[in-house]
């Protein structure tokens, strides 16, 4: 399977699934070697997040049926608020090079002070709700030229690195939220769901 667009060589963007597509719950596996088709991967998950049709800050592998340790992340700040912000040293190392993959991103360690923010994720458009996380964490990866990296993250960049590393795990902001507005997302978690189904069987 060829992830380039055989015409052009530009890499392809790819469908973002929604909530009731299989890979979504699955655990994804470690990336191997960093090989020509990981990179052409890579390149086509930087794309599908640039042109998702919400604005998104990361997409991880799952979210387009893709079952591999990979997230493509772009936290960086807009630039009114950016010097009001105290950056992380690992916002300090990463910003500069967003958009960017990271490859077998995981957590080694987080703090004890959590912070709760609104969620959103471009695989359940139309739900949102509360999710609590501690508010710095430690990340251990690997970029894609093959440089290994740990980092202490904040701000934004820590939140979305976990839940980005959720979706490797099968798990999906949701499922942190208050079993109120669980209850809430119901409705519209079902719709994805036969929304997904549709589209998967137009793609068989
Ligand atoms: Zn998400």
């Amino acid at each position: 399977m060829s992830f380039f667009d055989f015409l052009t060589g530009k890499p392809q963007k790819m469908r973002i699934v929604f909530n009731g597509h299989p890979a979504l719950r699955r655990k994804s596996l470690p990336v191997g070697a960093i090989d020509d088709e990981v990179k052409a991967f890579a390149e086509r998950l930087l794309v599908s997040l640039a042109e998702s049709e919400v604005a998104g800050v990361g997409l991880a592998a799952p979210q387009v049926g893709v079952n591999l340790r990979m997230v493509a992340i772009d936290t960086r700040p807009d630039p009114k608020s950016a010097s009001q912000i105290q950056l992380s040293p690992g916002e300090l190392v990463l910003n500069p090079k967003m958009p960017l993959v990271l490859v077998n991103p995981e957590i080694i360690s987080h703090s004890e002070e959590t912070e709760t923010c609104e969620e959103g994720c471009l695989s359940l458009p139309g739900v949102d709700g509360d999710v609590t996380r501690p508010a710095k964490v430690v990340l251990r990866t690997t970029l894609i030229d093959g440089t290994q990296l740990v980092l202490e993250c904040a701000n934004l960049l820590a939140r979305c690195l976990q839940h980005e590393i959720d979706h490797l795990d099968g798990v999906l902001f949701i499922d942190h939220s208050p079993k109120w507005q669980q209850k809430e997302a119901r409705k519209t978690m079902l719709e994805l769901e036969h929304q997904e189904k549709l589209l998967e069987s137009k793609e068989k």
